[in-house]
């Protein structure tokens, strides 16, 4: 149930917890989960009017907007109540690390807790970094210095490798070829300042997304 407008806010069931819902914080754009707070309803109406995630801080009795000294933010993308409107889950962009160790999430950035999808957006974010930074001795640092007609190149060539190896009806091959494919496919996005979100929001749109 998406959670807009203050009547829905008063459709929750605020009483089971003396007025506090705990709220899971997910990436909208990779699916982690974040972190996680409680809201009373003024922390939830505040969140939404600011479109910045705020909570009620049980510890120091009164409303914490996320990143109010930190600076690491968490943009609000839409509020959702569960089943049975005891528990929200709140989609937000986050803005710099969530987590005070510095860290993206408050859970362990293992691949255990990282949707399969999400390595991805994380692979995107590798490439955006060693594009910044032109670390020696790397393979994507070497693609950006030699530049879109190269990177452009080797898209062409492992979408070739990627058919061929389909009609070989070689599985393994074609495994290994897609995963080159989607890697230096992001690598040619970040050498255009595109974003793999972009390419997403296309395809959402149409399929209904
Ligand atoms: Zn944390």
């Amino acid at each position: 149930m998406l959670i807009n407008t203050p009547d829905g806010i008063g459709q929750l069931a605020w009483e089971k917890m003396d007025g506090l819902l705990p709220a899971i914080v997910q990436d909208a754009f990779d699916g982690r989960v974040l972190m996680q707070g409680y809201m009373n309803r003024e922390a939830l109406a505040h969140s939404l009017e600011s479109g910045q995630v705020t909570f009620w801080s049980r510890s120091r009795q009164k409303l914490w907007t996320k990143g109010e000294t930190s600076g690491n933010t968490l943009q609000l993308q839409a509020v959702h109540a569960d089943c049975d409107g005891d528990c929200l889950l709140v989609l937000a962009i986050p803005d710099g690390p969530t987590c005070h160790r510095n860290t993206d999430t408050c859970f362990d950035e293992e691949a255990a807790v990282t949707p399969a999808l999400a390595f991805l957006a994380s692979l995107e974010r590798l490439v955006t970094e060693r594009e910044a930074n032109r670390p020696e001795g790397s393979y994507t640092t070497t693609l950006f210095e030699a530049g879109t007609k190269r990177i452009a190149q080797k898209v062409g060539e492992e979408g070739v490798e990627t058919a061929l190896a389909a009609v070989a009806g070689d599985r393994e091959e074609l495994i290994n070829e897609s995963a080159d494919l989607l890697y230096h496919l992001l690598v040619l996005l970040k050498s255009q300042n595109t974003r793999l979100e972009e390419v997403i929001s296309v395809l959402k749109s149409r399929h209904g997304g």
